[in-house]
């Protein structure tokens, strides 16, 4: 069964839930290592956002990702509205005049938006950002697909693969973004912005569960 139409616009709205719900736990963990700020920002961008969508039934799915793409720049301060702003503006070129995907338009379209976060923020892999939770749902995704697993399979391990990449960054020495302004002191915190992208991915195989 491909994703359609409904289920993104499904998936976006649980994911601003979540957000919500995630508030608190968000801000918590960017008050260790930032300025106390990320789960407000996203939450504020992301409440933006389930209004626009409202009465998009009948846009394609490129188009639903781009409102929510200009959407998040031009309600989200800080870092990660740009960045996610991006991800999502190149998410839906990579979905342009879809009414449904497949695991290989899925994969596209996560590829497109790590992608533009990546030149965007400029980090690389291992720099303690959302990309350390997105690139390895991206390889997980594609390890999944070469095996032949079903579409919901497939977004189920995107899921597991940035949730053990959240993990990771707690270990890790900052060096992009306001975390590196901490040296040494931004290890042991699990990073933010790699948290609220897990979120993005589980939000994602949770509709494809059905
Ligand atoms: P700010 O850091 O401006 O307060 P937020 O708190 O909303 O913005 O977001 C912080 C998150 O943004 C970090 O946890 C990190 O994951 C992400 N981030 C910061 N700089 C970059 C970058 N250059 N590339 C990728 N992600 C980044
Ligand atoms: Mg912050």
């Amino acid at each position: 069964m491909p994703f359609t139409t409904e289920n993104v616009l499904q998936w976006i709205q649980r994911y601003a839930q979540e957000i919500h719900e995630n508030n608190q736990y968000l801000t918590q963990l960017d008050s260790a290592i930032g300025d106390a700020d990320h789960g407000a920002n996203m939450d504020r961008g992301f409440k933006a956002v389930s209004a626009k969508l409202a009465g998009m039934e009948n846009a394609d799915i490129g188009t639903i990702l781009k409102t929510v793409g200009t959407t998040l720049v031009s309600t989200v301060g800080g870092a990660s509205g740009p960045l996610y702003g991006t991800a999502f503006l190149r998410a839906g070129t990579a979905t342009s005049g879809k009414s449904e995907l497949e695991t290989t338009d899925i994969l596209s379209m996560l590829e497109a938006a790590t992608e533009g976060i990546r030149t965007r923020g400029k980090a690389q892999i291992g720099e303690k950002t959302m990309l350390d939770a997105l690139y390895p749902a991206l390889e997980a995704g594609k390890r999944a697909q070469a095996e032949n697993a079903s579409l919901s399979e497939v977004l189920q391990r995107m899921a597991d693969g940035a949730e053990e990449g959240m993990k990771k960054t707690i270990p890790m020495l900052a060096t992009k973004g306001r975390a590196s302004y901490l040296g040494e002191r931004s290890v042991d915190h699990q990073d933010p912005g790699a948290t609220s992208s897990w979120l993005l991915l589980k939000s994602l195989a949770e509709v494809g569960k059905g």
